[in-house]
């Protein structure tokens, strides 16, 4: 090789090195939100930006450009889950063949109505799109009922996979796909291998999880495919999905222990196939809604579901005739195939007649449907005229009362685990009735982002340490300061006294010892013992609380929650507790909750409480009549309420929609003396209930008392008063009354 020879060769070399530097250049991360825009700018087809490791804080990310579908243009994490974005900020994602990836928004929320739109503005949309591997985990707005979406796509041909959200508790549907324009209309985008984690109850409309559309564009075709997404306990509200166009399909999909319905609110030519509904007996787990035209549903398997009236396994609704786009579309053409339904407790035909919603399901068929209950249940129930309505191979055991004399056939079926994990009828194929044998399960881990955990099981009261505490001053404090989620402090005998409120923001047990003789009493100084803040929860058992030190300030409680917006729903348990001298002033409440703030659950049994100036459990503070309220289950059992001056619940669930379970309320085998008669107990009732949804009270004994006042306002409420005792007391009041 002579001279010049290697001279060139030098040269060449270093083109190469210096090229390679170039093409590393490119790939390099970015470092700062200044680094990042110029490389959006800069980006070609093909080209990858590589976002730096680290916490990207209040970062309104843009990311335009057209890749082509060969070379599309991505941005991505320079390691999956190590870049996270925090505090305010967003992404818009407009242009052609672009891709994001491995990206997490934790610890914030969005200063716009959308946490991922797939618009930069209302012209300039995203075509050709992916969204994979990223995860929206409680990026909340700190306002529980501000109205923000997680995922809002628009455009068409785009791509949402293998994602995770979880944890959406402020208002507004976690994720949905608009057709506002035709730009965005026939858009056969792809929502798919999506990990939609626990979505607690909202107590509000606006908790979906998933809707397609809406009514005003209904009868436009969206094209778009839902399949093998795992919804993991979505409980938010009433519709799980919320189909809002024609042409779309729900397939292979699994509802694990979610609350509500995939329902085909508005479009037709919708197709639901192969998805598994799992309800494992929990409360409003539901299955399918069907309204509108030419929509199948078949080879579903539903299961354990608990649902009633909207919410059951399978709805067929009225429609209104003649409807205008916003309200009940008549049933016509469907079809109902082959579905699986097991322990299920409502089917539902002719759903929701009455004198507007009065046109019947027509040319609708029925056939091939496998419904076994394996305890005996009236749990097809038929509101209205079903001659439109064709039964054909459909396969019975358990149910009462069939709703058809053909088109059932009753059979004794027993069940057995088939390899994937469904349950078949046992035996030579005695039917070919319900889902096909070669169904096959989605798997939760085949969902999300497999490098970011899927949240547990566990109760919230689970999990922690035992601590202990002694009698004196501020030793409470003491034991909280030192306790973490789950725990459970257990208190010595003797008297505990608190000068401070003690901030509940973890959950935690606060468990009473015995020797027999004496157990803990415990005094507070501050004009509430315990305040539940954000995260929060609270569990009380086998101690006395005694409110004779607290100030001489009208307002006190026991327990009250943040005076905040809370995002986390909270829960109090009590049992065997005793409560006495709650009256160092007026207006004294044993639970006093503030706006924006929602208990999934208050629990009171085997408890006495006595001489108290307000109300026990007051769960009345949204009045502004949106639907809105502060409580989803309060259950007072075997407990003892005397001289109570105002009620022993008070609860307002306002407003006439019809997207809420609950409130729910039970009092059972308790017993009322002079309670309610209080000057400024404004209910003039031991119990009053409002707008709730499901009531019982069963068992009780009324001396001396103030009547119960259930006011019915909204939706079709389960009233159940029975074997109750009045003595000295009026019965109670029932019904929808004027309000002014
Ligand atoms: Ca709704």
């Amino acid at each position: 090789m002579n001279r010049n020879n290697t001279y060139v060769s030098k040269l060449l070399w270093a083109l190469i090195a210096l090229l390679s530097f170039c093409t590393a250049c490119a790939d390099s991360p970015v470092t700062t939100q200044a680094e990042f825009k110029d490389a959006v700018k800069a980006a070609s087809p093909g080209d990858t930006i590589t976002m730096a490791n680290g916490v990207w804080e209040d970062f309104e990310m843009v990311f335009t450009g057209s890749g082509t579908a060969d070379k599309p243009i991505t941005l991505t994490a320079e390691t999956k889950g190590e870049v996270i974005i925090s505090g305010v900020s967003n992404l818009r994602i407009a242009g052609e063949h672009l891709v994001v990836r491995d990206l997490v928004f934790r610890d914030g929320y969005t200063p716009t109505n959308e946490v991922i739109s797939f618009r930069r503005t209302k012209a300039h949309l995203a075509n050709h799109s992916r969204v994979t591997e990223v995860v929206i985990d409680h990026f909340n707005n700190p306002e529980r009922n501000e109205t923000d979406f997680w995922v809002m796509m628009y455009g068409q041909h785009n791509r949402f996979d293998h994602n995770h959200l979880e944890g959406k508790s402020n208002s507004g549907v976690t994720m949905a796909v608009r057709l506002n324009s035709e730009d965005s209309q026939n858009n056969h985008h792809r929502i798919d291998h999506n990990y939609f984690g626990p979505r607690p109850v909202l107590g509000s409309n606006g908790g979906e999880t998933l809707r397609i559309g809406t009514s005003k564009y209904s009868l436009t075709n969206s094209f778009t495919v839902v399949e093998n997404n795992y919804f993991d306990r979505c409980d938010g509200e009433v519709e799980i999905i919320s189909n809002k166009s024609g042409k779309n399909i729900f397939r292979g999909n699994v509802f694990f222990e979610s609350r509500g319905t995939l329902t085909l609110r508005h479009g037709n030519d919708n197709l639901i196939e192969n998805n598994v509904f799992l309800g494992n007996g929990v409360d409003h787990t539901g299955g399918i809604r069907l309204i509108n035209k030419r929509q199948t549903i078949r080879n579903n398997y539903l299961s354990g579901l608990k649902g009633y009236r909207f919410g059951g396994a399978l709805v067929v609704m009225n429609g209104v005739p003649n409807s205008p786009i916003n309200r009940y579309h008549q049933v016509e053409d469907s079809v109902i195939q082959n579905n699986t339904i097991i322990d299920s407790d409502h089917i539902e035909l002719a759903a929701g007649s009455d004198d507007e919603r009065s046109a019947v399901p027509l040319t609708t068929k029925v056939e091939n449907n496998l419904i076994v209950n394996s305890t005996e249940v009236d749990s097809i129930a038929v509101h209205d005229d079903i001659s439109g309505i064709t039964f054909k191979g459909n396969v019975v055991d358990g149910v009462a009362k069939l709703p058809s004399e053909t088109g059932l056939e009753r059979k004794a079926i027993k069940l057995e685990k088939h390899s994937n994990g469904l349950f078949y009828p046992s035996g030579d194929p005695v039917t070919d009735a319900g889902v096909s044998r070669s169904f096959k399960v989605l798997q939760r881990d085949e969902t999300g982002p497999a490098w970011y955990p899927k949240p547990g099981y566990a109760g919230r009261f689970d999990g922690g340490k035992v601590m202990q505490a002694e009698p004196g001053a501020d030793q409470l404090y003491a034991a909280l300061r030192g306790a973490s989620a789950g725990d459970v402090i257990e208190l010595q005998p003797g008297a505990y006294q608190e000068p401070r409120t003690l901030a509940i923001d973890f959950p935690v047990t606060i468990r009473g010892l015995s020797d027999g003789k004496s157990r803990p009493m415990v005094r507070f100084e501050r004009t509430a013992l315990f305040e539940i803040r954000d995260g929060g929860s609270l569990r009380l058992e086998g101690l006395d609380i005694d409110g004779s030190v607290a100030p001489d300030a009208y307002g006190n409680a026991v327990i009250r929650t943040s005076r905040y917006s809370m995002l986390g729903n909270y829960e109090v348990q009590v049992a065997d507790v005793r409560v006495s001298n709650l009256n160092t002033n007026h207006s004294f409440n044993f639970l006093k909750v503030s706006r924006s703030t929602f208990a999934d659950q208050i629990d009171i049994r085997n408890s006495e409480f006595a001489d108290v100036s307000g109300h026990i459990i007051a769960l009345e503070r949204e009045i502004d009549d949106l639907g809105i309220y502060n409580g989803e289950y309060v259950q007072i059992q075997d407990s003892t309420f005397k001289n109570i001056a105002g009620a022993v619940a008070n609860l307002y669930r306002g407003g006439t929609d019809e997207s809420t379970f609950g409130p729910h309320f039970l009092l059972s085998g308790s017993s009322l003396d002079n309670v309610g008669h209080g000057k400024r107990n404004k209910t003039k009732a031991s119990v009053y209930l409002l707008g709730v949804q499901v009531a019982t009270l069963d068992g009780n004994t009324f001396r001396n008392s103030r009547p119960v006042r259930i006011v019915e306002t909204v939706g079709e409420p389960v009233t159940t008063v029975r074997d109750n005792v009045y003595e000295a007391t009026d019965a109670a009041v029932i019904g929808p009354i004027a309000r002014n």
